[in-house]
């Protein structure tokens, strides 16, 4: 390709101020929030920054006519390696495309650009009376259009459900550059359901230019409750007994020792240190349902070895508590150097096993293994501590992780529960699909992108059987660290 005619063609579309191509500019652009061990790093030929839909769609098609890829980027706190350029090309950053087009309370929608930050938006809606549902715990930093990419979770999820079920209607930029609507305010459009299509695509079908997400109601009252107990076990059946008794918490939040440990030290928000672990519960709904709902959890709690109950008694306890929470990942810097995050679901009711499951494999890989999770959902982080300068640590954190994860698909769960699949788990996903199920993928992903220029390499696998596919990952990886693969 010929490299300042495409700069310049771009220079043309976005300005100067938004293209980047300087190697230090685009250092930021080589990575996203998944370790660098895992996910390495991939420096894109550009990152453009433009502000419009039209902007969007001349790039596109400008890569389109040059055969270059195109990976869509919002703010990069992506775990799963989603927004990386492995082959180089065109990285299209959405984060100046920010602004809150319509608010439209009759009708209960907002339309919003890609790049608005999650937690801005529900800062703007919540004077009007609403706020946006799904809250990834970065939400200070990550855009509605990776949530949309990533079909993203959070604590409130478990009550509110993803981003999926918060997307009436998307405008999209086709591998093509073409333009497109899809869905729209009512809430049955006819023909192929394409917003639920693009949501939890990756940024493989296509890039999104404006979302129309649905308004949720603040509710009435809000309760927020931390109990401790002596070990996770007990905790994982006081969340089981919660949801049996009919109640559906708002959040559900886990946190174990280790974590508990690590967040105190960072953030003082008021976690017992000696407990084993703790539930964080958030009610909400009417006045009256919350006060009785929130004795009863409490009651349940007790029943299920909790020895401390406390309610948050004002706003300010209720931020701190989850400060906590939505700070933890953070807060690992002060066990190890690095971590591997590990997201994936099984049924709530194998919580218990699971997760002494995950102890022995702590104890088997001699790697220590934080947990904090959405309990609720049955979506568990296992957050792997290593050092990558430790020799035979990243080899154990491959073969502890890929355990966790066979484990957890054996049990009847899932590879993701939030975060995507991405470059770091598309080698994964014969342990869920067969291979007729991905070659149906494949062939939607073509009849959107035939070229294949379209955020290429992720989600799908290149290979199709899983054990073959695995080891090569692993190998891979090894490789790339000049280690000994065995
Ligand atoms: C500390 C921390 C906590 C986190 N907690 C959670 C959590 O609780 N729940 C959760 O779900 N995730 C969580 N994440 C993961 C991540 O923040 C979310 O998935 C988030 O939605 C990604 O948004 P982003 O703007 O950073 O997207 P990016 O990382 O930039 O991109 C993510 C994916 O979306 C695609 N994409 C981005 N913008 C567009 C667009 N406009 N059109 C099409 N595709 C696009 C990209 O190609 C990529 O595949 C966490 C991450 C961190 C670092």
């Amino acid at each position: 390709m010929d490299r300042a005619t495409i700069r310049s063609r771009l220079v043309e579309i976005v300005g100067s101020d938004g293209v980047l191509d300087d190697p230090e500019e685009l250092l930021v652009y080589e990575y996203d929030a998944s370790d660098e061990v895992f996910a390495g790093h991939h420096r894109p030929d550009f990152a453009v920054l433009p502000r419009t839909a039209e902007q969007v769609s001349a790039v596109v098609r400008l890569a389109n006519e040059f055969g270059i890829p195109v990976v869509p980027r919002g703010a990069g706190t992506g775990l799963a390696g989603g927004a990386l350029a492995l082959r180089g090309g065109i990285v299209v950053v959405v984060t100046r495309m920010n602004r809150i087009l319509e608010v439209n309370e009759q009708d209960g929608y907002a339309i919003v650009e890609p790049g608005v930050i999650n937690l801005e938006l529900t800062q703007a809606l919540q004077p009007r009376g609403y706020f946006f549902a799904p809250d990834p715990a970065s939400q200070r930093a990550c855009t509605i259009g990776g949530n949309v990419g990533n079909n993203s979770g959070g604590p409130h999820c478990l009550k509110y459900g993803v981003t999926t079920n918060h997307i009436l209607g998307l405008e999209v930029v086709l591998p093509d550059g073409e333009r497109i609507w899809t869905g729209g305010p009512v809430p049955e459009t006819p023909g192929v359901d394409l917003t639920g299509v693009l949501v939890g695509s990756e940024g493989t079908l296509g890039i999104v230019t404006k979302v129309m997400v649905r308004l949720t109601r603040l509710p009435e009252a809000v309760s927020v409750l931390l109990a401790a107990f002596p070990n996770i076990e007990s905790a994982s059946h006081a969340t089981s007994a919660i949801i049996a008794a009919g109640m559906l918490p708002a959040a559900l939040e886990m946190m174990d020792q280790l974590t508990i440990k690590a967040v105190e030290d960072a953030f003082h928000a008021g976690y017992p240190r000696e407990a084993g672990a703790v539930l964080l519960v958030e009610l909400d709904g009417l006045q009256e349902i919350v006060a009785e709902n929130t004795s009863r959890v409490a009651e349940l709690c007790r029943q299920h070895g909790a020895w401390e109950v406390r309610v948050a008694r004002t706003k300010e306890e209720r931020d701190l508590l989850w400060l906590g929470r939505k700070s933890a990942f953070g807060a690992m810097g002060r066990l190890a150097p690095n971590y591997y995050l590990v997201d994936t679901t099984v049924p709530r009711t194998k919580l218990p096993a699971t997760m002494r499951r995950v102890e022995e494999l702590s104890r088997e890989y001699r790697l220590s293994i934080a947990n904090v999770f959405h309990a609720g959902d049955g979506n568990l982080h296992p957050l792997v501590l290593f050092d990558r300068q430790r020799p035979g640590e990243v080899e154990r954190v491959l073969e502890c992780t890929t355990e966790i994860l066979r484990y957890c698909v054996d049990a009847g769960g899932t590879l993701s529960g939030e975060h995507g699949i991405g470059f770091e788990k598309r080698d994964y996903m014969t342990l869920v699909f067969t291979t007729e199920d991905l070659c149906a993928m494949a062939g939607l992903k073509r009849s959107f992108d035939p070229r294949e220029l379209f955020n290429p390499e992720k989600v799908l696998p290149t290979g199709f059987r899983c054990g073959e596919v695995a080891a090569l990952r692993q190998q891979a990886i090894a490789q790339r660290l000049g280690l000994e693969y065995v």
